[in-house]
């Protein structure tokens, strides 16, 4: 038998068919610095280098696909879009002053041009130089702002979370443009091959807001960049942390192809929410088992997710949310190992 590669296997999963064995897609960005030695903050002023790490991690440890990024892209387009950063001599950059400071300077916005606002042209050469190296062979992940969360990053969480109840009219007009911004950059991405647009919301989070909440600000918007980004012919994840039980209804109905789910999330329980809408992903605790663990408790941990919900091939064995900068990379081999051996369907 022909091995299958990488791409094919993920793509049969995507298209709804069943794969050769379950695919295995650690989100991992900054971890992968450890193959290279590349400096986290030096690696943010080099696509070059980011690029060098990003493929180093796929290629010597065996996952299906990459997360090309280094920082949260809700970050980046927060830079992009007029707040003043914080640079960090050891961590990636942090909002240090909010751009919208009253509802009236919503009217200053404007959406970043991917091409020339911030520092998102590095991020476009990066996806160049990984799609250069592996389009077609490595399927190419990325994540895009949930709306939510870049208003956040705007106006302050705080803030943010004080509208929805005291001035709605504002949520919605600040989520509006959000969107806008997130539909571009999501769009620029795809333009540039990324085949899986992660629209990441942690903001968003059901250990955040309710879920009356969600559905009046954060749903409508992801569910327009969905349509957006599929009819740009690619698909679409929604990654959204922490505990998300009360959402995963809502979050299915925008109509994304993937759930990426965090450790809270019970997987057995999510399948028979929603199980029939979506293909679900994660969800090994990034902290307490990739960072901490041992290769064995990760293999183990892989095999109890894949046995609980693999069976239809509707699964990708992932962590749950982002794998700290210093996990060491057994734990990620473990996974791809225990794909190989635990979730084989050919
Ligand atoms: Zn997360």
């Amino acid at each position: 038998m022909t091995p299958i590669d990488h791409f094919e296997r993920v793509m049969a999963v995507l298209n709804g068919k069943k794969p050769d064995r379950i695919p295995c897609i650690p989100q991992i960005t900054y971890t992968t610095a450890q193959l290279t030695g590349v400096g986290l903050v030096e690696a943010l002023h080099s696509p070059e280098k980011t690029a060098e790490a990003l493929l180093a991690g796929q290629r010597e440890l065996g996952y299906d696909a990459i997360y090309v990024g280094w920082e949260s892209s809700f970050n980046l387009l927060a830079e992009a879009m007029g707040c003043r950063m914080r640079f960090p001599e050891d961590s990636v950059p942090q909002v240090a002053e909010h751009v919208i400071k009253s509802p009236s300077d919503l009217d200053q916005l404007t959406i970043p041009d991917p091409q020339s606002s911030g520092r998102l042209p590095l991020h476009m050469k990066l996806l160049e130089l990984i799609k250069d190296s592996v389009e077609g062979q490595v399927p190419l992940f990325a994540y895009s702002p949930g709306p939510f969360t870049l208003a956040g990053q705007l106006c302050g969480i705080n803030d943010l979370m004080r509208a929805t109840i005291l001035d709605p009219q504002f949520v919605r007009d600040i989520t509006e443009i959000t969107m806008e911004a997130s539909k571009a950059y999501a769009l620029a991405n795809v333009s540039m091959g990324v085949n899986v647009i992660v629209t990441a919301d942690p903001t968003a989070s059901g250990s955040l807001i309710s879920s009356k909440t969600f559905e009046s600000f954060a749903a409508p918007h992801l569910t327009a960049i969905t349509k957006a980004v599929q009819k740009a012919g690619a698909f679409a994840s929604l990654h959204i942390c922490g505990n998300t039980n009360s959402i995963l209804d809502s979050m299915a109905a925008t109509g994304v192809s993937v759930l990426e789910l965090d450790h809270l999330v019970n997987l057995i329980e999510a399948k028979k929410k929603v199980g029939n809408k979506v293909i679900l992903m994660g969800n090994l605790n990034p902290a307490e088992l990739l960072l901490t663990g041992t290769p064995k408790d990760v293999e183990e941990a892989s095999r109890s997710c894949i046995k609980a919900v693999g069976a239809d091939g509707r699964y990708i064995l992932s962590s749950g949310c982002e794998i700290p900068p210093q996990a060491p990379l057994e734990n990620i081999r473990a996974m791809v190992t225990a794909t190989k051996k635990y979730g084989q369907f050919t």
